[in-house]
Formats: structure tokens, C-alpha cells, sequence
């Protein structure tokens, strides 16, 4: 099936840039575990042979799914039977890390803990921080907008990108560099690019802004009585600590319960019945270490926190964190479940997880939830599980979840994309006029439909 363009492509780039079907397999393992077909994957070593194998691929008409560190969670790598797999993984250059005008040149492939690495080794930073630091490529944080821990100071990637060069489907260069974060002329087409899931061009390099680093990191974990508690918190948190407030997490306490329960040693917080908030401040040298003690205690005393820890070590940081994060301990108790990421005013939080609690659990008594988020950013992460028909039953469960989502003025995805999990949905909240918009835009770029096809809006025309 695909022979012919592959030995098209391989004429013009070299043999050694096509992993054939029968060496592909083990590699195409996605994160949430989903097998991906055994099919060729493209790996380009430079924007130029990216470009002409789009060439390629355009006048034969095949379609190709971009891929970078596989970590995606809404179904963006997912196989139609008929595409090629178009892997950054050989382009994965830092070009140039500039620390007088703050910006990191690399290419789309490159890790971002290795562009983490290189920020911190020059003595800066780059914000966006994640889970699958370890895996995911700048051009997939760029495809899906991710936002990550960090969001609610330094903003989603979308924030931290100047400039981007673009590959279109006819294998078109597309130049929108640009190292200045004022560029006011024309349309800021980069943003075309940025959260479009690969169907409108592929990402081949980067230009990021950097911040300088700021050493003097705090980090303290809260239990309080309930949601409308933690909303005064969060409110007096940021009047005490202003813009050095980084992130402000939430955790509903069956989280807390099950990130715990298995844990050796002290727990920051006993397991109770309350909201559990984690919230870090990161200042430059000259803020006085004290503040952030002295504002806790403050907060202390009010009687609004029920109990507190705060970090004295960096182990003990670590220690909150991993908390946070510890997703898998969240897959072995509620397994086989659902998760939905969505985002909501925070004003309705609360109502949104009460009436969805009763919604689900009329339907069916034994429904399980994890429910946590980043607050600060309105993005509440909710894991579902009614037992073993979970995946049975995921149409309706979705339903349940995204139309009050809708009624509540939230919208269906936060920060993972729509990929094709979430594309029964995608029209939730969204004008028709909108819609037909973005199918105008994904035409006149891919007339063929070879980008990633089915995903993010689903099928054109
Ligand atoms: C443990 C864990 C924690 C996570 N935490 C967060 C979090 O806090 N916040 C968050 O936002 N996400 C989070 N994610 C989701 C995930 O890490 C992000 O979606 C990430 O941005 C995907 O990067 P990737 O390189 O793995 O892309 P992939 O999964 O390979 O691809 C993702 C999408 O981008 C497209 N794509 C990839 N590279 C390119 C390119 N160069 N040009 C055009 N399109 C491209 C793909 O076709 C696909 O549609 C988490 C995932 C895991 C496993």
C-alpha cells in the first residue's frame, strides 16, 4: 500500500529515513497504551527532507500522522488505516540558547527536559513543566498547547513561542521566525499552528522565550474545610504573594487518600475529608526567604486552613509534588476508568463536581472519582469510573460530563487537545460560523486532507 511512496521518498532522502513496518513494531507504543499500527515511519533528519517527503506524500496523495514524544492523551497519534507516521525524533537540535535576548532556537524533536537542561545550564529557565518532561517533544507541546504546572504564572506554550517554522502539506517552508516579543505587523500566523494537533503543518523549529531563573522556590500544602474555602485561600494566597504565585493545585481528598495510601514515612497532611490545595511561589534572589513563611503563618492564623506543611527541603518539594502527580496510583484503584480534562469558570467548580457527582451516581451507585486540577488555571482533571463497564458505556458518561461542562460556560479540553477521543464533542460551545471557519482554514492549507486527517475537527468539507 504504501510501497511506492516510500520508494519515492527514499529516491530523494535516503533508504535510511523509512523505518519499514516490520522495524516499526514496539516502537509505536503510545503512553495511554493504545497499539498503534505497524506502518513506516518517516524520520527526517532536516526541515528540507521533512519538506520534500510532504512533497512526496501530497502528489500520491497519502496521508501522514506527525509524531513527537507519543505522550498525548486525547488520541492525536491514532491510526485510520491509511497514513504514514512522519517522526521528529532525528530532529532534535538545540540550535542556540541566547541569554541576552532570552530565547532558545531548536528543533521541533527536541525533549523538553533536555531543552529544561540546556535553559538551566546558561541560567535560565523555560516554564512550561510537565509529567512526560522525560518524553514530549517541543513540537508536540506546541501541536497541543499543553500548559502543565506552571500555567497559571508563565502561561500555556502558546505564551512562550516567538516564532515557528511550519512545513505545509504541499511541503511548502513556511518562515515565521521571529526572537522579540513585540512583532505587531500583519496577522500572527504562527498562532495558526500552535494547538492545531499537526492537521494545519508541521512544526520544524522553534523559537522560545526564556525568563531568568528564580532560586528562591516555596512550596506549602494545605487541607481545608471545603470548595468555597479554598476559593477565599486561593484569593488571600494571591494577595500575599502576587506574581511570585507559580501554580495552585487542587485535589479533591479521595486523591489524597489514594495517592497515600501505599506511601512509607510521614504524609505532609493526614487523610481527611477536605479540599487539599499545593501551591509554590518562585522569586528572584533578592525576595526575602522569610515572606513566604511569614504570609503562611498569616493565612494560618485566620482559621480559613484546617492544616498545613510547608516544604523545608528541596526532597521534602519533591516529596508534595509527586503527590500531585502520582497518576498511576490513580490507574490501579480506579481501573478501567475514563478522564476528562476540562476547564471551568471557578466559581463553578463546586456545582459542576456536586451535580456531576449526583448525575452519575443515579445512573449508576457505585461510580469512583478522582478529581483534581490546576486551579489557578480553571482546569479540573476528572477520572471516572462506574466498574468494570466503564469503557462500555463511554458515549454516555461523556455526555453526562461535557454538557454540563457546556451549561456551565467550560469547555471540553483544557490542555490536552481533542485528538479524536474528544471530537463527538468538539462542536460543544462553539458557533457555527466558528466551525465553518476552521474548516475554510484547514482546507486552503490542505487541500488533499493529508494532515493528519480526522482529528481536531474531524472530517472537512
Ligand atoms: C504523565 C503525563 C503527564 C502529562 N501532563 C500534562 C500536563 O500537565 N499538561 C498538558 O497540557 N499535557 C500533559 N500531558 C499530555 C502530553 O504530554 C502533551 O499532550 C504533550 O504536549 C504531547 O507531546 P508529544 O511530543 O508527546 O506529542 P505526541 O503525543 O507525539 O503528539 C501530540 C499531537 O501533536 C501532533 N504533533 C506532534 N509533533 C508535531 C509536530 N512537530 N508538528 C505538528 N504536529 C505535531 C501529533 O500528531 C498529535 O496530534 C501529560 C502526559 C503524560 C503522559
Amino acid at each position: 500500500m504504501w510501497n511506492s511512496v516510500c520508494e519515492a521518498i527514499s529516491a530523494q532522502i535516503g533508504d535510511d529515513r523509512i523505518v519499514k513496518p516490520e522495524d516499526a513494531e514496539g516502537r509505536l507504543i503510545s503512553v495511554t497504551g493504545e497499539a498503534m499500527p505497524a506502518v513506516p515511519i518517516l524520520r527526517p533528519r532536516n526541515t528540507e527532507e521533512l519538506a520534500k517527503a510532504l512533497e512526496i506524500c501530497t502528489a500520491h496523495k497519502t496521508p501522514v500522522i506527525p509524531m513527537g514524544g507519543s505522550t498525548g492523551l486525547v488520541g492525536g497519534l491514532r491510526h485510520t488505516g491509511k497514513e504514514l507516521y512522519l517522526s521528529l525524533e532525528l530532529m532534535n537540535r538545540i540550535e542556540s540558547i541566547d541569554p541576552v535576548n532570552r530565547v532558545a532556537t531548536v528543533q521541533a524533536g527536541v525533549v523538553l527536559q533536555n531543552l529544561h537542561q540546556a535553559a538551566e545550564d546558561a541560567g535560565l529557565l523555560f516554564p512550561v513543566d510537565l509529567g512526560a518532561r522525560g518524553s514530549a517533544t517541543i513540537g508536540g507541546l506546541i501541536s497541543t498547547n499543553a500548559g502543565g504546572e506552571k500555567a497559571f504564572r508563565f502561561g500555556m506554550m502558546r505564551d512562550q513561542v516567538l516564532g515557528l517554522e511550519v512545513v505545509t502539506a504541499s511541503g511548502q517552508i513556511l518562515d515565521l521566525s521571529n526572537s522579540m516579543i513585540k512583532n505587531n505587523a500583519g496577522y500572527d500566523l504562527k498562532h495558526l499552528f500552535i494547538g492545531a494537533e499537526g492537521t494545519l503543518g508541521i512544526v520544524t523549529r522553534v523559537q522560545l522565550r526564556l525568563r531568568p531563573q528564580l532560586p528562591n522556590v516555596n512550596t506549602a500544602f494545605a487541607l481545608i474545610s471545603d470548595f468555597s474555602a479554598a476559593l477565599e485561600l486561593r484569593s488571600k494566597v494571591e494577595t500575599a504573594l502576587g506574581n511570585d504565585l507559580t501554580a495552585f493545585e487542587v485535589m479533591w481528598p479521595e486523591v489524597y487518600e489514594m495517592t497515600t495510601r501505599h506511601r512509607s514515612g510521614r504524609l505532609p497532611l493526614p487523610v481527611a475529608d477536605g479540599i487539599y490545595l499545593l501551591f509554590e511561589s518562585e522569586a528572584g534572589t533578592a525576595r526575602d526567604p522569610e515572606a513566604f513563611e511569614t504570609a503562611m503563618a498569616a493565612l494560618y492564623e485566620d482559621g480559613l486552613v484546617e492544616d498545613m506543611a510547608i516544604a523545608v527541603s528541596e526532597a521534602d518539594r519533591r516529596d508534595m509534588w509527586s503527590i500531585r502527580n502520582d497518576i498511576d496510583a490513580i490507574i490501579r484503584n480506579l481501573s478501567p476508568f475514563l478522564a476528562f480534562d476540562v476547564s471551568l469558570p471557578v466559581s463553578k467548580m463546586e456545582l459542576f463536581v456536586q451535580d456531576l457527582e449526583t448525575a452519575l451516581t443515579t445512573r449508576w451507585p457505585k461510580t469512583r472519582f478522582a478529581r483534581f486540577g490546576h486551579m489557578g488555571d480553571n482546569n479540573l482533571h476528572v477520572v471516572v469510573s462506574i466498574g468494570q463497564d466503564t469503557l462500555h458505556y463511554k458515549n454516555d458518561i461523556s455526555s453526562i460530563v461535557y454538557d454540563r461542562v457546556t451549561m456551565m460556560n467550560g469547555c471540553i479540553s483544557a490542555e490536552h487537545g481533542i485528538g479524536m477521543d474528544k471530537l463527538p464533542w468538539f462542536e460543544l460551545g462553539k458557533t457555527s460560523s466558528a466551525i465553518a471557519l476552521m474548516h475554510t482554514i484547514r482546507t486552503a492549507l490542505d487541500p488533499n486532507n493529508i494532515l493528519n486527517p480526522g482529528k481536531t475537527i474531524g472530517a472537512v468539507g
